[in-house]
């Protein structure tokens, strides 16, 4: 029986894992591995963060999507993938496979970090962030006082990360009077974004009491700072780095070695049919793939949309292994991802209201809020 392994259970494998099961039935064994069963929802997380939402409410149960969709969950962290013999490493156990696919999310670059002062969390993987920004919290709680906080990027993960921390700077709050920065490499926030959604962004930022720097690269942290290029600093007890995603490393070492394709930003290289440019058994998607023929920007929306084509093309290449096992026939018809040329972009301003962005259109308020919270109840009721 052919053995499709899933790695990683991130937004593309939550849609593709249900419709491959269905598609395949008891004729091939389906197996999702992970290290921990709680998905946490990338629309939801500022929301969570800034502590408008409880974590259940924003995290899926990848072990119960399994369960009802006759799924093998496998609870463990892969940390190799052997490509020439088909087999992923994980902590516990080796998982063989005749077809993987791979989607496991993204981390950030910390730079280099000195000390223990101050904290430095990436904003990716979640799992971790979830785990250390508890943490922290916990002890900043027990000791209430105002606290330098920088966040570092300029696009919507960073932005949203610091209305969640203005929100938490409020009255009342542990955190009550801390300085929020918000330290980007580029000239502006949201590029890439309609520039009305940037100017509302920067606008509300600055309302809400948040410090905006421009033109500043982060290098790493250290000695109460984070630092960035010719040699500036800022007082910090805690630093998000929420600058981009890139692949995990432990994938590029991995797919360096058994000659992998990986493009330029260090993530697997696909075609739009999502399969590895050079390597036919393996599927990639989400934040740790790279389309080779197209820009696809890295966001939970696109890896959410490539699912579909994931499952029907991994059933293709069953079916191809069928065929030619069976008489050393002609290959099977694939779909095709292609990214939206516009997505609605909703950024959660934690205080009851939103920003949105549609192509060149921007636009803010409370209705933003309810109709983004709507969407993403919405989307959570899927999966409970
Ligand atoms: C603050 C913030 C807000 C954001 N808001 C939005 C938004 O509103 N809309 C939007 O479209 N995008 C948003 N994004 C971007 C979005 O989070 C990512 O693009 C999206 O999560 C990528 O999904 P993915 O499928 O690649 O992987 P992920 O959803 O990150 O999932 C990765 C999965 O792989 C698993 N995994 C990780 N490492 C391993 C391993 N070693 N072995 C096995 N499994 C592993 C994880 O446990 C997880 O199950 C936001 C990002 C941030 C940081």
């Amino acid at each position: 029986m052919a053995r499709v392994l899933l790695i990683g259970g991130g937004h593309a494998h939550l849609i593709a894992a249900p419709l491959i099961s269905q598609a395949t039935g008891d004729a091939v064994s389906v197996a999702l591995v992970a290290p921990s069963a709680e998905l946490l929802y990338s629309g939801m997380m500022p929301g969570w963060l800034s502590g408008q939402y409880r974590f259940d409410e924003c995290a899926i149960d990848l072990a119960r999507l399994c369960r009802v969709h006759r799924i093998e969950w496998i609870e463990d962290e892969i940390v190799d993938i052997d490509f020439a013999s088909r087999e992923a490493v994980g902590r516990i156990a080796r998982y063989p496979f005749d077809l993987a696919s791979v989607n496991v999310g993204s981390a950030n670059d910390l730079g280099d970090i000195g000390d223990s002062s101050p904290r430095v969390l990436g904003a990716k993987p979640f799992a971790q962030f979830v785990d250390e920004w508890t943490a922290w919290l916990g002890a900043a709680n027990a000791e209430p006082r105002p606290r330098p906080l920088v966040v570092v990027g300029g696009g919507a993960a960073a932005v949203e990360i610091a209305f969640a921390l203005a929100a938490l700077s409020g009255h009342g709050s542990p955190l009550a009077g801390s300085r929020v920065v918000l330290a980007t490499a580029g000239e502006e926030l949201l590029p890439g974004m309609s520039r009305i959604a940037a100017r509302l962004a920067l606008g509300s930022l600055l309302a809400r009491g948040v410090e905006p720097r421009f033109g500043w690269r982060y290098v790493g942290a250290g000695d109460g700072c984070a630092r960035f290029d010719g040699a500036r600093q800022i007082e910090a007890e805690l630093v998000i780095v929420a600058n981009g995603a890139r692949a995990p490393q432990w994938v590029g070492a991995a797919a360096g070695r058994d000659t992998v394709a990986l493009a330029s930003d260090g993530g697997l290289a696909i075609r739009s049919d999502l399969r590895s440019t050079s390597h036919a058994a393996i599927f990639a998607a989400g934040d740790c793939a790279s389309f080779v023929d197209q820009r696809v920007p890295k966001s939970g929306v696109h890896a959410l949309r490539q699912g579909p084509v994931l499952a029907a093309n991994i059933c293709a290449a069953l079916e191809e292994r069928a065929r030619v096992r069976a008489a050393g026939a002609t290959s099977v018809a694939t779909r095709r991802f292609t990214a939206r040329r516009r997505t609605l972009a909703l950024l959660n301003r934690c205080d009851g209201s939103a920003i949105g962005a549609w192509g060149p259109i921007g636009f803010a308020g409370a209705w933003v809020w309810r109709w983004k919270d709507r969407i993403d109840q919405r989307f959570m009721a899927r999966f409970r």
